[in-house]
């Protein structure tokens, strides 16, 4: 039976797609997309006291406070227009600790998670992809030089705006990101498994067969 497409996870190693589908997902279906990550990266952006005390861990692959990243979620499910359309929180829980905060969190707004969506692909290939990983400096929008180039290169397709690689997208930090999931996040795999929202997708495919896959899932 298909599962209701509102008030959804995606969980998943770096690089196994996650964001880009939320992304595109959300926009098809008027949902609210919660990136944590980028989030997180506007806030070191724009010099706020959050992106100061978030910009050196994040620098090395480690992970941000619980308790920051949970406060910046819990914002987001305060605002009626969030509650209302529904929600794909990308990047957050992140540890088994945040996945308690979440929990709180939602009750507290009278909500519930509806499905966790968990994508899964081989090291190698997240390595691969990560370290060809693209983004745009103004809208944050996502490229990768050999599976999602731009029309342009080194152009954003969105907005014009300059592509960069990610500085935590280097090879050695990339690396230092999985071992921080396989440590603290992958034991969220087998927590939504025992509360019955776990639905394993396959994280090699690409984009569009990612997302047929979703369409008949999610209802
Ligand atoms: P992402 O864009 O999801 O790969 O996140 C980029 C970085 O932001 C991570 O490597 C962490 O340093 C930080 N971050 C994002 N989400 C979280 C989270 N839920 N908990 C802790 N740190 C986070």
């Amino acid at each position: 039976m298909p599962v209701s497409k509102k008030n959804l996870v995606f969980l998943g190693p770096p690089g196994v797609g996650k964001g880009t589908i939320a992304e595109r997902f959300a926009k098809i279906h008027g949902l609210h997309h919660i990136s944590t990550g980028q989030l997180l990266r506007e806030a070191v952006a724009a010099g706020t006291e959050l992106g100061k005390k978030a910009q050196a861990v994040m620098a090395s692959g480690g992970l941000v406070s619980d308790e920051l990243v949970t406060a910046i979620v819990s914002g987001f499910l305060a605002k009626p227009e969030v509650r209302d359309a529904g929600f794909i929180l990308d990047g957050f829980p992140r540890t088994l600790n945040q996945a308690a905060l979440l929990s709180n969190a939602l009750k507290k707004e009278g909500l519930a998670l509806n499905a966790v969506l968990s994508f899964d692909a081989p090291e190698s290939l997240l390595l691969d992809r990560l370290t060809a990983r693209i983004v745009c400096s103004q809208c944050g929008a996502t490229f990768n030089r050999i599976s999602l180039p731009p029309k342009k290169d080194g152009v954003c397709d969105h907005c014009s705006s300059t592509l960069i690689q990610r500085k935590d997208d280097t090879l050695e930090t990339a690396q230092s990101r999985l071992a921080v999931y396989k440590e603290q996040t992958e034991p969220l795999v087998g927590f939504y498994t025992q509360t019955g929202l776990l639905v394993p997708l396959d994280g090699t495919e690409e984009i569009e067969p990612k997302l047929q896959k979703l369409a008949v899932i999610l209802a």
